[in-house]
């Protein structure tokens, strides 16, 4: 198994499930460090059952994760089968995101079984409901805004938090949701600054001692989207940049159980002989998707949920 591309809290409850469940059902289990990286230069780790002792709690990856450029050539990648081949390796569990996944359809085509398990807090891949990652970096965000919530209303400020989100806004409005946050500006809706600071001027007249703005970094500059406000308004408006706060800290419950209910389907596929599929979560259950049904495709962003959002934070 291998962690690959951004690394997000959870991935460890991944590699537990994986080694565990692996060892369970009488198969060897090998990790690979630092993703492709490591597969090109067979950093391989004899995985046994104490191995993932005490990291389920960890955020990050044990594994480390790394970005390949020579994986990307057909050389890299012919060199990362041979390794396998020369280490008597039967499948591969790539836990990552949509590049990840490519990667993993490339080996597919050379003849590896493989198989993929969504890891992105941004959660922007298609076939899932989350992704590994994608709720603790949501609950980052809403501890945060609480935090500043305290202090904003002390003060009576405008906040504009820039949260990560760089083609995909579902942090910036799950956590909006959660939040309460008065506006929430992400690339899958068109915005006009006009009606942000509109509803800023509303709230004040009715009372409202504060105002909180979530911006997914997509759009632009949390600090250019703060001064505007302020030039247009007049009010104290702070910048927070969250970065890389997000993904880090020990993962929640949820991204937990959906990596060890994901790593352990996983493992199943790869035993039944059913590789070239991506493990996700749909309905409260794991599901399974073709890879090639996956990849490239743009999750589905739900405009009833960004209304409702800015119905209940008026
Ligand atoms: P993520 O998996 O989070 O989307 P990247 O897009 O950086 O992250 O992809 C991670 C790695 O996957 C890359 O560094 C590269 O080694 C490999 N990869 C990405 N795209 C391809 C591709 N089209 N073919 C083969 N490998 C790829």
């Amino acid at each position: 198994m291998l962690t690959s591309g951004g690394d997000a809290p959870g991935m460890n409850a991944a590699i537990r499930a994986i080694v565990r469940k692996g060892i369970s059902v009488g198969l060897e289990v090998l990790g690979v460090q630092r993703g492709y990286a490591g597969l090109i230069g067979a950093d391989f780790l004899q995985m046994g059952l104490s191995s993932v002792a005490d990291v389920i709690q960890r955020g990050g990856t044990v594994l480390h994760t790394a970005r390949s450029e020579e994986f990307r050539a057909p050389e890299g990648r012919a060199r990362a089968v041979e390794n396998l081949r020369r280490h008597g390796v039967e499948g591969l569990i790539i836990v990552g995101g949509d590049g990840s996944f490519r990667g993993a359809q490339a080996l597919g085509a050379a003849g590896v079984a493989a198989v993929a398990i969504p890891g992105s807090i941004d959660n922007d891949i298609y076939g899932t409901e989350l992704s590994i990652g994608f709720d603790t970096a949501v609950n980052n965000v809403v501890e945060a805004i609480n935090k500043i919530r305290d202090t904003a209303s002390s003060h009576e400020r405008t906040f504009v938090i820039e949260v990560m989100g760089r083609d995909t806004g579902f942090i910036a409005l799950y956590a909006g949701l959660a939040g309460g946050a008065e506006s929430i500006l992400i690339p899958e809706v068109p915005f006009s600054l006009d009606e942000v600071c509109d509803r800023l001027v509303r709230g004040r007249d009715r009372g409202k001692r504060h105002s909180l703005i979530l911006v997914a970094e997509g759009v632009g500059s949390g600090i250019a989207v703060g001064e505007e406000i302020r030039r247009r308004t007049g009010f104290e408006t702070r910048v927070t940049v969250l970065g890389h706060l997000q993904r880090g800290g020990s993962p929640t419950a949820t991204d937990r159980y959906i990596a060890s209910l994901m790593g352990a389907r996983a493992v199943e596929l790869l035993v039944e002989g059913r590789p070239g599929k991506m493990v996700g979560m749909a309905g409260g259950g794991v599901v399974e998707r073709d890879l090639t049904e996956v990849i490239g495709r743009k999750k589905e962003f739900d405009p009833a949920l960004y209304q409702l959002a800015l119905t209940l934070s008026v």
